[in-house]
C-alpha cells in the first residue's frame, strides 16, 4: 500500500515506538508527567516561546488558543479556506462564542492587507470586538510568504489585535525555506504545531505562547476534556519527532518534486509545482474518479474530491514515488 491521502497516516517508526515504550510517565493533569513537561519545554524552545502545552489534536489546540485570546462576543479575522474557519466544526463559535470574520484568501494563504484593515471593527456596540488575526502556514502545502507575515502581523499590532498562527505544518515551511521555525513564529503571539502530520508522531499537537497565555490555554484544555493522565507515552513520540524528524522533511519535499516532475509530461493533466509535501493535480472530473479507482486497485490511495492531492511523508519511499508515476503512465496510456 502507498498511502498519499495525507501526512496524518504515518505510523510510528520502531525507534519512536521504543522511545514511547520506555517513556517516564506521571499524571499530566497534576503537571507531573516528566516526558510531557520535557516535550513542552522542547517545543517552546524550538518555536522561541516561553511556554507550550501538549494537547491531543490540532483542532483542540487552535480552539483553546482562540478561547484564550478572545472572550464571548469577540471576533477573529481568518481566511475563508483556513482550517480554523472551515474544518474545525465551527468550534470557536460553537464552544467559545467567538465570531469568525472570514476573509478571502489567496492560494498561498495570504490575505489582502486592505481587506484585513477594512474588517477591523470600530469600538461600537453594533459590532463584535475584533480581537485576533489568525493565519495558516503552510496552507494546502503552500508557504505563507514571510514579507506578508511581517506586514499582516504589524498591521494587526497597530490595531491592538493579537495574532495566532495555525502552524500545523510550520516545520515544512521552515525546512523548505531554510529558515528557523522560530523566525516564522516570532511574528505571532501563539503558534500551534502538529506532531502527528509530517513529523510522524501518532497523536498530538503543541500550542506555544507566553506563560500567561498558556496558563489560560491549560484551563480551556481541561474544560474541553483534554486533561489526560500518563500522556508521556505520547509525548515521547513528540520528543522523538522534534529531535529526529524535522530535517528529514526535506526528503518529503524532494519526493513531492520528483512526483510532480514525473507526472508533468502526461497529456491532459495540470500540475502545480509543489512548495512542500503536497502535489495538486487538476483533471476533468470523470477522469479523476476513474483514476482514483484505478490507483486504488494498484494499492495507491489518494485523496481526490475536486482536485487530486498527493501528500508525501515519512512512509513514502523513493521506490514508491516511481511506482506511482508508472501507475499514472499506465492509466493515461489507456485513456
Ligand atoms: C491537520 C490540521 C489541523 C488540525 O489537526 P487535527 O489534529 O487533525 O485536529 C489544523 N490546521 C491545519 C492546517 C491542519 O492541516
Amino acid at each position: 500500500m502507498i498511502d498519499l491521502r495525507s501526512d496524518t497516516v504515518t505510523r510510528p517508526t520502531d525507534a519512536m515506538r521504543r522511545a514511547m515504550m520506555h517513556a517516564a510517565v506521571g499524571d499530566d493533569v497534576y503537571g507531573e508527567d516528566p516526558t510531557v513537561n520535557r516535550l513542552e519545554e522542547l517545543a517552546a524552545e524550538r518555536l522561541g516561546f516561553d511556554a507550550a502545552v501538549f494537547v491531543p489534536s490540532g483542532t483542540q489546540s487552535n480552539l483553546i488558543a482562540l478561547m484564550s485570546h478572545c472572550e464571548r462576543g469577540d471576533e477573529f479575522l481568518v481566511g475563508h479556506a483556513a482550517h480554523t474557519y472551515k474544518y474545525e466544526g465551527g468550534g470557536a463559535a460553537v464552544l467559545g462564542s467567538i465570531q469568525p470574520q472570514p476573509l478571502s484568501m489567496r492560494a498561498d494563504g495570504s490575505i489582502s492587507l486592505k481587506l484585513i484593515e477594512q474588517a477591523i471593527k470600530p469600538d461600537d456596540p453594533h459590532f463584535a470586538r475584533t480581537r485576533l488575526l489568525c493565519l495558516e502556514n503552510t496552507h494546502h502545502g503552500r508557504i505563507l510568504p514571510l514579507d506578508f507575515i511581517d506586514e499582516a502581523t504589524s498591521l494587526a499590532g497597530d490595531y491592538g489585535l493579537a495574532t495566532h498562527l495555525d502552524g500545523a505544518r510550520i516545520f515544512n515551511a521552515a525546512v523548505a525555506t531554510d529558515t528557523a521555525a522560530s523566525e516564522i513564529a516570532e511574528h505571532f503571539d501563539s503558534v500551534s504545531v502538529c506532531l502527528s502530520k509530517g513529523l510522524g508522531a501518532p497523536v498530538g499537537t503543541v500550542l506555544c505562547g507566553s506563560t500567561n497565555l498558556i496558563d489560560t490555554a491549560r484551563r480551556w484544555k481541561k474544560v474541553t476534556g483534554g486533561g489526560w493522565r500518563q500522556a508521556g507515552i505520547l509525548a515521547a513520540a513528540g520528543v522523538w519527532a522534534l529531535e529526529h524528524h524535522v530535517e528529514r522533511l526535506q526528503d518529503d519535499h524532494r519526493h513531492a518534486r520528483e512526483l510532480a516532475r514525473g507526472l508533468e509530461p502526461i497529456n491532459g493533466i495540470d500540475i502545480e509545482v509543489p512548495e512542500t509535501n503536497m502535489v495538486w493535480v487538476d483533471l476533468p472530473p470523470e477522469t479523476l474518479s476513474k483514476l482514483c479507482a484505478f490507483l486504488e486497485q494498484r494499492g495507491i490511495m489518494v485523496s481526490g474530491r475536486d482536485r487530486l492531492r498527493l501528500v508525501t511523508h515519512l512512509d513514502v519511499s523513493d521506490d514508491d514515488v516511481q511506482r506511482v508515476i508508472r501507475a499514472f503512465d499506465v492509466f493515461f496510456q489507456g485513456v
